[in-house]
């Protein structure tokens, strides 16, 4: 039986595993069959992780947290997890490849998912102009007209940062009215380089190798025109990929993991959250490797508590601020 497995590949699942092999707790990685590396592995420079002054590529800085968690004996496997058993002091791991693995501890890092538009041409023109990160890529829209989706904070957020750089940014959105808070609505309204399309839809999202343009559908009449642009931003939520633990892990009303104050504990004694999963606000690659640091630290004091004293209990008093979301 293992001392920890963690589950999960990002910023926050290698930097867990780097600190829980030097503590000698030979970790084990499952580190997704296909996803491996998390969210950077879709983005090319990194200009803001500290440490690299002349930036790095997303893939190579994965790669680079990995060979340093294997240097210390992590052992990372490419296979996606199908089912936990969380109950008891004995947590059991099903892979998809048929095997199973037993720890006494968990540390579960498997980060969010940007919602997506849904159409091919997004995917298609993914990296080649169309972004889920304003603060990674804005900086490539220099003096561009480019277009952010979606109505909330986020949006909001993206849209008057990327003002920064674009000479325009339309901001497209599916209602006749915002979501996001008055703050940050009130922040958009006042910057004259945005631009508000009401009630209509990207429909498509045009351009051979990069973007040239976006459909856009009325929500009202159904009516179509195409806009000219360079870049499109997709903001419209992030969702945290909590499927595995529904009815098992406490979560929160924003459907992350919940956990102890500052801390990684969970709801289950025993199982530990870092990262994304964890954080509906910041979800930065260096906040979720802070985080990975913090449930690896609370690995090894919970281990060393169980060594002593059998596993501990959290207490009833700290979680009834959350809200228990079961399987549907
Ligand atoms: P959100 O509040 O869920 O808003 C998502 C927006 O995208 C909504 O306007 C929604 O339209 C639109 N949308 C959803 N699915 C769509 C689709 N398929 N096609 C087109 N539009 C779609 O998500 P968020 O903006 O990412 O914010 C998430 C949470 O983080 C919120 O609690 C927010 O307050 C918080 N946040 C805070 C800050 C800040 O305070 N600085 C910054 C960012 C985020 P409808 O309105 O029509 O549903």
């Amino acid at each position: 039986m293992r001392q920890v497995i963690i589950i999960g590949s990002g910023p926050a699942g290698y930097t867990a595993a780097i600190y829980a092999a030097r503590a000698n707790l030979n970790p084990l990685v499952v580190a997704s069959s296909v996803e491996a590396g998390g969210e950077l592995m879709n983005t090319t420079d990194v200009e803001n992780f500290p440490g690299f002054p002349e930036g790095i590529q997303g893939p190579d800085l994965m790669t680079k947290m990995q060979e340093q968690a294997e240097r210390f004996g992590a052992e990372v496997l490419y296979d996606d997890v199908i089912e936990l058993d969380l109950d008891g002091p004995v947590k059991r791991v099903k892979l998809g490849s048929g095997a199973s693995h037993e720890a006494e501890s968990i540390v579960f890092a498997t980060g969010s998912a940007h919602r997506k538009i849904g159409i091919a041409s997004e995917d298609r023109l993914s990296g080649r102009g169309v972004s889920y990160c304003a603060t990674c890529d804005g900086f490539f829209f220099r003096e561009r007209v480019i277009a952010v989706v979606g109505g909330g904070d986020s949006a909001m957020e993206e849209a008057t940062f990327l003002t920064k750089f674009a000479s325009k940014v339309y901001v497209i959105h599916r209602r006749d009215e915002l979501r996001a808070s008055k703050i940050m609505q009130d922040r958009a309204f006042a910057n004259p380089k945005i631009e508000f399309v009401w009630n209509s839809e990207v429909s498509e999202i045009i351009g051979a190798d990069a973007v040239t343009g976006a459909v856009l559908t009325s929500t009202v009449d159904g009516s179509t025109r195409e806009l000219p642009l360079e870049g499109v931003f997709v903001a419209i939520g992030n969702d945290p990929r909590t499927h595995l633990v529904h009815g098992k892990l406490d979560l929160t009303a924003e459907g992350t993991v919940w956990v102890d104050g500052r801390s990684s504990r969970t709801s289950v004694p025993g199982v530990f959250a870092a990262g994304d999963v964890i954080d509906p606000t910041y979800r930065q690659a260096v906040t979720a490797a802070g985080s990975g640091t913090v449930a690896a630290l609370d690995v090894e004091h919970y281990l060393a508590a169980l060594g002593e004293a059998g596993a501990p209990d959290v207490n009833a008093d700290q979680i009834d601020a959350h809200v228990r979301v079961d399987a549907a």
